[in-house]
């Protein structure tokens, strides 16, 4: 067996939440109200509909889930880049 990957998932019309496993095959997960469907395989991904993901986990050599979901954090960059020019203000001095 490979990877075993689950995605948390939200229909943006009726704001189901559903997990969807990797290990499922040919299974399409439906939201309630139908408008949105999620099928998972191990290298296979299907969306339909009006999907969000939430986030992405894997399970590890633990039987952990493990975050996946890469977070792109707004105030990251900016910190970074003022650093830098603090620093190349200071060399320049
Ligand atoms: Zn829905």
């Amino acid at each position: 067996m490979g990877e075993m990957i689950r995605k948390k998932w939200k229909c943006k019309v009726c704001e189901e939440e559903i997990v969807s496993y990797s290990n499922t095959r040919h299974q399409m997960d439906v939201c309630m109200c139908g408008a949105s469907a999620v099928d998972l395989e191990e290298h296979y991904l299907r969306t339909m509909g009006r999907v969000e993901f939430i986030c992405t986990e894997k399970l590890n050599e633990n039987n952990k889930w493990e975050d996946l979901t890469i977070k792109t954090e707004n105030d990251e960059k900016p910190k970074r880049d003022s650093i830098w020019r603090r620093f190349k203000s200071y060399i320049t001095r």
